[in-house]
């Protein structure tokens, strides 16, 4: 009997929308979370109000509680807000040579993370030039060197009383008579931003070309890194940037607070002292560090995950019964987001694989903003459909076609043609009724 009671309660608390109060309460302890993780107070008080906004009045999924609904909207909010995915850094393309200014205050690492990206880039067949562009500490060059040596790429430098703009120029001649296809120059950096600092780096600029300006950020910078970003970016021009001393235990809201600010990418992130600590970045586990709800989020995870498979099961019986119809076709694309990958998926889609003049039979890469909005426009003729429409698509006649692309804003050979997919489909699952659903379709979303 308590089994029943609770399954009840289960489903009372599973089914509706997020109200205010929900969402106001949870995001009250969201606020806290990322406070605590050092998120500058500004981009914590502009996210919490656009979730706030968007999270009012969504559905809660079956498992979860309103909490812990928000706090999923709360982490793909996030995961969004710091790149959906990773960023690599550009090289200049065929044999052209590339080079990379690092830039940061003192201490924030540039030098060894000059050299931990000398390594990277040598497995990548490349053939660094390291350029001790710091001249006011006198142990700077040195650094440089030692580290050069341990990775086993060349070090340039021409001691402490030149233009750090001269030895930069130097240095490119030196490349081009070498054969060195990606310069890093290694510049000084200050305690605090500073004029002589930023001319010194604009100067740089204005001397030879540099292709890719990276910022280099000390995780426990805190509060003060928005500063530190907008101050570069707007003097300079971030091109991407790193986040080192994620070893230790801050939580790495810095990394939040620069992406929201700048909209620069994030790309690497040093995870300790040694030469081979710097690692790609994902988003996704920043979100989930910075956020430091580890336990509410694997809960989240594993129920979003019963929910597809629940949801896989009952399509894969209305396709054996051939009742697949529209509802079913906007749920699946909503299960699909959810999965990602969607290019690939796409293809075999009535009205997405076929749109866009592809060629018959062909994988074609699909891009996933192109994706997207394939996806977007076939919801907006779903959705100009009436309900009865969509469960009976037998009962949509030419005039019923006429409205339905009106409504969408679309011409009518597009709902003929996303039409006559949708019924070949209908078609091929009838015939192989194990292809869609079941066991191997686990779904999962970050
Ligand atoms: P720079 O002044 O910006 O050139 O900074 P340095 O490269 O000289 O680094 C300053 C200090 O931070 C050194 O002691 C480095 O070993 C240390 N450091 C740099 N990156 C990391 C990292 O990712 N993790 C840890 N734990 N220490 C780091
Ligand atoms: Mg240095």
């Amino acid at each position: 009997l308590t089994e029943k009671l609770q399954n009840v309660f289960k489903n009372l608390r599973s089914k509706g929308r997020l109200t205010e109060d929900d969402v106001k309460a949870a995001l009250r302890e969201v606020k806290m979370a990322l406070l605590e993780a050092d998120v500058n107070f500004k981009v914590v008080k502009n996210f919490v109000k656009s979730v706030q906004e968007r999270a009012v009045g969504q559905d809660v999924m079956s498992g979860l509680n309103p909490g812990q609904m928000v706090i999923k909207i709360v982490n793909d909010e996030l995961v969004n807000l710091m790149g959906s995915e990773t960023t690599e850094i550009k090289f200049q393309p065929g044999s052209q040579k590339t080079v990379i200014m690092m830039m940061g205050l003192q201490g924030a690492g540039k030098t060894t993370t000059t050299a931990k990206l000398a390594g990277k880039f040598k497995l990548k067949g490349k053939k660094p030039l390291l350029v001790a562009c710091d001249v006011y500490r006198p142990a700077a060059i040195k650094q440089l060197q030692i580290n050069g040596e341990k990775q086993g790429v060349e070090v340039f430098s021409m001691g402490d009383n030149q233009k750090p703009a001269n030895i930069a120029k130097a240095a490119l001649e030196h490349a081009e008579k070498n054969g060195n296809n990606v310069i890093i120059l290694d510049t000084a950096g200050r305690l605090h931003i500073d004029e002589e600092m930023m001319e010194e780096l604009q100067e740089i600029k204005n001397t030879v070309e540099v292709h890719q300006s990276i910022l280099v950020v000390d995780a426990m910078t805190g509060q003060d890194a928005v500063n530190v970003a907008e101050n570069f970016n707007e003097k300079i021009g971030i091109d991407g940037v790193i986040v080192t001393k994620l070893d230790g235990d801050t939580r790495g809201g810095a990394a939040l607070s620069i992406k929201a600010v700048t909209g620069c990418p994030i790309l690497y992130v040093g995870m300790g002292e040694k030469l081979s600590d710097l690692e790609q970045f994902y988003p996704d586990r920043m979100a989930s560090r910075i956020l430091g709800m580890g336990d509410v989020l694997s809960l989240i995870e594993k129920a979003g995950e019963e929910i597809d498979e629940e949801q896989a099961r009952k399509m894969t019986e209305k396709l054996k019964k051939s009742q697949f119809d529209f509802e079913d076709y906007l749920e699946s694309m909503k299960q699909m987001r959810k999965m990602g990958g969607l290019g690939s998926i796409m293809n075999m889609l009535p009205g997405l694989g076929g749109m866009g003049g592809l060629g018959k039979g062909k994988m074609p890469d699909i891009d996933a903003d192109d994706a997207e909005q394939k996806m977007a426009r076939v919801e907006a003729i779903i959705y100009s459909m009436t309900i009865k429409e969509r469960q009976n698509p037998d009962i949509i006649t030419p005039q019923r076609k006429r409205r339905i692309a009106a409504g969408a804003g679309v011409d009518i050979s597009e709902v003929n043609k996303m039409m006559k997919q949708f019924e070949q489909m209908r078609k091929m699952m009838k015939s192989f009724p194990g292809m869609m659903g079941g066991k191997g379709k686990k779904g999962k979303f970050k």
